[in-house]
């Protein structure tokens, strides 16, 4: 990856890529096209295919036939994992492009999109491929007279359903394990953000996967999406989204072939901060975690619940930081923070936050829309003080900028309003004493507990919720047994 800053804007105007459905290792023309407008000044990036429940049969039936002939199950595993390394090698040769695709589909400043989701994408890629050659069955100890295997097989057919906040990363959490196994796939990018996944579909042939193992069909989420999560062809369905699109992907998997779902679902991440801990980290850690990708993150740090003895102290420095993070053109290299990724999302962060103040509360910053005169979708940090914690703006995932500040008297208070949302995905524990870090970590209902730290991790940790925030991890060897099924050979010796 190269070190140097390129210029963006110049980037953007000149940078290549493909418009088409990628089926059979082919870029073929869709039932019809549609526009990828730029969330950055609200202007038409490209047109793409769009799929319709026709393509989606064409790319499950070269998933199939890629999987049923074993031209990458099939391959020497050392084979496999020499392309998944070429492969992630070349998303960094490729870095610059796919960062500047990013900020132009979905709003990210470009600098952060090369840090964070291209690097993801490639060490994904790289860790799961090198993995491949690592991973052993199981053979065991039956008695003298038998032999017994347990083996990890491929599961087939995985279709995967993806969101925009972070392109890559997410494509690629599902792709690189389930490719690693053997399984091919069809991938269903979110409509607005199909251009980074379908560059890197295209480096993933260039690397020398084999024709019809990954198929990318661009497409509405109830056309294109549902047939996929519906499709009596696919065997497994793995999508990150929203809660309310998990829910009827469960419901088309059950009513179809009863594929396997796995969900990764919204969130109603908190900090919990308690008066024992750092609180020039706790804030910064705070502010932080709500303006990152503009608060558009399933972990984003959307509660701030703070004791009330350091209530006052937590808060001006929250805010403070907060004001700092103030949206910009992504593609400016010192972007605090940029546009949110369509004027859809904007309007749905914004009814919320008037919905929410309806119920009362204090607005201590923000609340309302800026740069509107550049033709983009801008949200500014916005903190809500004074509200309950069954009010909406304490429930409901906003996935915006948007903090809602909730004070507890004690330990058991803190996890119960923790806790006391629909959602189980992650938050933080604040504190210096090892005791209360443990106990409260351990009572909070969440598939991952920071301590004193926010969004820290790699790729040999689970990351997934419990609750209504889904189930089945993404990351980590455990995210490849998601893809296979198991399977017991035994053999009576003669
Ligand atoms: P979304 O559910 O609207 O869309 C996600 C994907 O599902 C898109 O590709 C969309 O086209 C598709 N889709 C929509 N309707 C569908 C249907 N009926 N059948 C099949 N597919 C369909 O979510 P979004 O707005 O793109 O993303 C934001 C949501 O994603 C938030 O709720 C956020 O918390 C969640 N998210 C979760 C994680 C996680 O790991 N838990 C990570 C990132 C985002």
């Amino acid at each position: 990856m190269t070190t140097t800053t390129p210029d963006w804007t110049a980037l953007a105007a000149s940078v290549q890529y493909p418009t088409e459905l990628l089926i059979e290792g082919e870029w073929s023309a869709g039932s019809t096209r549609y526009e990828v407008v730029s969330p950055i000044d609200g202007r038409i990036v490209t047109e793409v295919a769009m799929a319709d429940a026709s393509d989606v049969d064409r790319a499950v039936a070269s998933a199939r036939a890629a999987f049923e002939d074993r031209r990458w199950a099939g391959m020497a595993p050392a084979d496999r994992k020499d392309v998944m390394v070429r492969w992630a090698h070349l998303v960094n040769d490729h870095a610059d492009e796919l960062a500047v695709l990013t900020a132009l589909e979905m709003g990210k400043p470009a600098r952060e999109a090369k840090a964070i989701d291209v690097r993801a994408c490639h060490r994904t890629l790289r860790w799961f491929g090198e993995s491949i050659d690592k991973v052993l069955d199981e053979m065991p100890k039956v008695g003298d007279s038998s032999w017994a295997m347990v083996e990890r097989e491929p599961a087939g057919v995985v279709g995967a359903v993806t969101p925009w906040n972070f392109p890559l990363t997410l494509e690629t959490w599902k792709i690189a394990p389930a490719l690693a196994v053997g399984c091919s796939m069809v991938l269903k990018p979110a409509e607005n953000a199909p251009l980074t996944a379908l560059y890197v579909a295209q480096l993933a042939l260039e690397a020398g996967l084999p024709d019809g193992v990954l198929n990318v069909v661009n497409g509405l989420g109830s056309v294109a999406g549902a047939a996929l999560a519906g499709h009596m062809d696919v065997d497994i369905i793995t999508f990150t989204g929203s809660t309310a699109t998990g829910r009827a992907i469960m419901t088309a998997a059950a009513q179809s072939n009863m594929k396997r779902p796995y969900l990764e679902l919204g969130g109603k991440g908190a900090n919990l901060v308690f008066p024992d801990a750092d609180l020039d980290a706790a804030a910064a850690a705070a502010a932080w975690a709500i303006t990152y990708n503009a608060g558009q993150m399933c972990t984003a740090g959307a509660r701030l619940i703070v004791h009330e003895s350091v209530k006052e102290e937590v808060l001006t420095k929250v805010l403070e930081a907060m004001a700092a993070a103030q949206p910009a053109n992504p593609l400016e290299d010192d972007a605090p923070i940029g546009a949110v990724a369509s004027a859809r999302q904007l309007d749905a962060i914004h009814g919320i936050v008037v919905e929410g103040l309806g119920q009362g509360g204090r607005l201590l910053m923000g609340g309302e829309p800026v740069l509107t005169e550049t033709g983009g979708s801008y949200y500014p940090p916005t903190v809500v003080d004074g509200l309950q914690p069954d009010s909406l703006l304490a429930q409901k995932e906003v996935f915006g900028p948007v903090l809602t500040v909730l004070p507890f008297s004690s330990d058991d208070e803190a996890v119960r309003i923790g806790n006391a949302t629909d959602y189980g995905l992650a938050s933080a524990v604040w504190t210096n004493d090892l005791s209360r870090a443990r106990r409260v970590s351990k009572a909070l209902r969440m598939g991952t507990v920071w301590v004193n730290c926010y969004e820290e991790g790699d790729l040999t940790v689970p990351f997934g919720g419990v609750k209504q925030s889904g189930f089945g991890s993404d990351k980590s060897l455990h995210a490849m047994d998601k893809f296979t099924d198991l399977k017991t050979t035994w053999i009576e010796l003669p």
